[in-house]
């Protein structure tokens, strides 16, 4: 698939990213990038062979498991150096990554003359144009924008957006930062703009990590000065500061000093500031200051526009009876809705078929599970999954857990390792822990069966079905 390469490896890192640490993925997956290619060939550039070795010996499996997951097939993959492959410069985007460690100074968007600069850790998709409204986020779309026209200015700060998972709170606090960055950059006359414009973009573990190190190698001080020196500090999926008493205590000044000296924060969190639990009070109600919205599942007209919006930055056509089927099927992730439509376009590219309804059904069967996932907006954990398996197959969690491997017990692991999986964001070696301190790989082999044994067997269907409607 020659072209489709840099999608396709796209599409893998959003999955493998859900399913690993940040820091790692942010260090072995963020520098790479798919390459063209031969069709059975899945070829990726890194920056060096250090990167190539290291996903080699403690990824590939990861890496061919979601490539199969993604495309239907088993690919090969290879890895090259951008050098060998004539790519002397990295985009900067691809050469900040390593750094995991307090950087020296935030991004500075610093051109008057307005070149065009990416921004470390943004994805460059991840703007205002290439969102779509729907009622769902109608709402915090508008805030977002206010804040992004005059950030620091406006009664919404902080500003706060929480909604489910995949439901666009990366694409649109990132949007921010690029509309901040771009008029920073082209500044219109008659408006005072500032010409240097820090932006900053953190997920809530990242500030975590900084903290840790700054406090193990004694630079504090160092860490104080790049949090509190930008205008624009956004910080991802702030719920993992739950519990952390000491990071929300420096985050808590941090806060302060930004706010007093009226720069802008946006916040975005996977629930409301008041459900995050172990949340210090003063935390909590500085986080209520500005504005608290929320995203929505998109409903059925947004879905479509979604897919249709896609197919036209990839510049394909799609029956409209198929972007509905995709629309209809994936209802409460637009990642999800995003990866089933990717996977279908390379699946009909590496096997020359043409999309039509059939093949649709074909290729995005196995999804369908996840997308029963849909019904409320709510993730299950396992911990749940484990309880209703267990009183499906009338056993209990503590027999789930055992070493014992009687034929029953070792089914419904099965079963339950294999909804764990599917339902839910948590990677297999997780997974595998929970269910009685398993390898990764037994939790491969168990959705492996699983799925064999939906495809000769209809009754399994159902009775999966069943546990899947008693979680929701
Ligand atoms: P979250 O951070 O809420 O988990 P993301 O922002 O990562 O979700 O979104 C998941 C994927 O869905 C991204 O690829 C994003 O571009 C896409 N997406 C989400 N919302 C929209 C939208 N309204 N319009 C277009 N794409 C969207
Ligand atoms: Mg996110």
């Amino acid at each position: 698939m020659p072209q489709e390469n840099e999608a396709l490896w796209q599409n893998c890192l959003e999955i493998i990213q859900t399913k690993i640490q940040k820091e790692s993925f942010y260090t072995w997956f963020r520098p790479t990038r798919g390459v063209p290619a031969d069709s059975n060939t899945l070829k990726v550039a890194v920056p060096n062979g250090f990167v190539a070795e290291w996903l080699e010996e403690h990824y590939l499996q990861l890496i061919k498991e979601v490539t199969r997951e993604t495309v239907g097939s088993e690919l090969e993959i290879t890895f090259s150096l951008f050098k060998e492959l004539g790519e002397g410069g990295m985009s900067p985007e691809l050469v900040e990554v390593q750094e995991i460690a307090v950087p020296e100074k935030p991004q500075t968007i610093n051109q008057p003359n307005g070149s065009n600069r990416a921004l470390p850790n943004f994805n460059s998709r991840y703007t205002f144009e290439s969102f779509v409204v729907g009622e769902n986020s109608q709402f915090a779309r508008a805030a977002a924008l206010a804040v992004a026209e005059a950030p620091g200015k406006t009664k919404y700060n902080p500003l706060y957006i929480y909604g489910g998972v995949g439901l666009g709170k990366t694409h649109l606090i990132q949007a921010i930062g690029h509309y901040v960055g771009e008029l920073a950059q082209t500044s219109p006359t008659g408006m005072v703009k500032p010409l240097t414009y820090k932006i900053y973009y953190v997920t809530s573990e990242k500030f975590t990590n900084d903290f840790i190190y700054a406090i193990g190698t004694s630079t504090m001080q160092k860490f104080t000065e790049h949090y509190r020196n930008v205008d624009l500090l956004l910080v991802d999926d702030i719920q993992f500061f739950a519990g952390k008493e000491s990071t929300q205590v420096q985050f808590f000044h941090t806060f302060n000093a930004l706010y007093q000296a009226g720069k802008q924060i946006v916040l975005t969190s996977d629930r409301a500031p008041h459900e995050i639990s172990g949340l210090e009070e003063r935390l909590l109600s500085r986080f209520q200051w500005g504005l608290v919205t929320d995203i929505q599942p998109p409903d059925l007209e947004t879905r479509i526009a979604i897919i249709n919006k896609k197919l036209a930055s990839e510049k394909v056509v799609l029956p409209f009876e198929v972007a509905q089927f995709i629309a209809q099927t994936f209802t409460a992730n637009i990642r999800e809705l995003e990866g089933a439509l990717i996977r279908l376009l390379a699946y009909a590219s590496i096997s020359s078929k043409s999309i039509t309804l059939n093949l649709a059904e074909e290729v995005l069967k196995n999804g369908t599970h996840k997308a029963s996932f849909g019904k409320g907006n709510k993730e299950v954990s396992i911990e749940l999954i484990m309880k209703k398996v267990a009183l499906f197959f009338n056993l209990s969690e503590a027999e789930l857990k055992s070493k014992s491997k009687t034929k029953e017990l070792a089914f419904a692991r099965q079963v339950g390792m294999y909804l764990a999986h599917k339902l839910t964001q948590y990677s297999l070696k997780t997974i595998g822990e929970k269910f009685g301190g398993r390898d990764h790989s037994t939790v491969i082999h168990a959705c492996k069966l699983v799925e064999e044994g939906l495809k000769k067997e209809p009754a399994l269907k159902n009775r999966i079905d069943k546990i899947i409607n008693s979680l929701y």
